[in-house]
């Protein structure tokens, strides 16, 4: 039976996803790691050029004002030094994600803040806030799911499609200047920190499927780079154990945590290969351990 044009038609227009897919890969095991829904064609409202400039825009002012307040991390800083050692090892199995990656002038910058939060812009501008690795004592496999998380968002073009979504309503017409206004690739938990360096900016929040996409190739990213994506499961156990203690903007936004690891859970079996492959033994890697009390180890 054939299939309806007309639905097709409909479904591109509306950039309703078909079979889901994956990242291009001309190497050997492309059909490897996990599959996600085409991105939306609606992103295209907005040219990646003018949101990468703004995007870039928004990430120099952060820096700026982090600078003035003496809060932007120098080069020599540890933690930074260890943000940008993860970073480079992860970098390189972005690019499959999106071909346009390869050109981004990537950056890793960190900033003293006790807000629990990262972001990738458009263009692959990186920020970690002190209070994500501090408050959650990080390890490396936990800061690369984090870094593997945000770095998804760009590369899926999420800060893309949520503008050019926000261009089809009357409140998006009246930031038609493609937003100085507009904060791009910001987790929507990032809005309370993001009041310290360049209030009045308005961010673009993330759908609670962007979120889903961007755990799923995140550890696509991270699991390739060599991490262990069940650190994705303990990294958001201890944010579970956090948020008891603190209320967090970002869990009014966010997807429970139980249901980001049910969600992860389901996916190992399509990540822990790229891990196993990435380690480069034939053993069986053993159970993640945490760094943590009250996180068991990890099977
Ligand atoms: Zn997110």
């Amino acid at each position: 039976m054939k299939r309806s044009i007309h639905a097709f038609l409909f479904a591109i227009v509306l950039g309703i996803a078909g079979p889901g897919v994956q990242a291009k890969d001309s190497a050997a095991g492309a059909d490897d790691g996990v599959k996600v829904d085409k991105m939306s064609s609606v992103r295209k409202l907005v040219s990646e050029e003018q949101v990468e400039a703004a995007a870039l825009q928004q990430y120099l002012g952060i820096k700026r004002d982090a600078g003035q307040q003496k809060a932007l991390a120098p080069e020599g800083h540890p933690q930074l030094q260890r943000l940008r050692a993860i970073a480079n090892k992860i970098i390189p199995h972005a690019l499959r994600w999106n071909e346009r990656a390869a050109q981004w002038q990537w950056e890793v910058n960190l900033i003293g803040s006790k807000e629990i939060n990262a972001f990738c812009m458009p263009g692959g501008k990186i920020a970690f806030y002190t209070g994500i690795l501090d408050s959650l004592k990080l390890t490396d496999d936990e800061v690369a799911i984090v870094m593997g998380h945000e770095i998804a968002h760009a590369l899926r073009e999420h800060g893309r499609e949520r503008l050019a979504k926000s261009t089809l309503t009357n409140a998006g017409a009246k930031l038609a200047g493609i937003g100085a206004s507009l904060l791009f690739g910001v987790d929507p938990h990032l809005t309370d920190g993001v009041a310290g360096f360049g209030a009045k900016l308005m961010v673009l929040k993330f759908s609670r499927g962007d979120e889903t996409e961007a755990d799923l190739v995140g550890l696509d990213i991270a699991a390739r780079a060599g991490y262990d994506p069940r650190a994705g499961i303990a990294l958001w156990q201890k944010m579970g154990m956090v948020s008891k203690n603190t209320s967090l903007q970002w869990l009014s936004t966010h997807p429970a945590g139980d249901a980001r690891i049910a969600e992860m859970q389901k996916h190992m079996p399509s990540v822990m290969p790229l891990f196993v492959k990435a380690r480069g033994t034939q053993t069986p890697p053993p159970p993640y351990m945490s760094n943590v009390k009250g996180i068991a180890p990890i099977p």
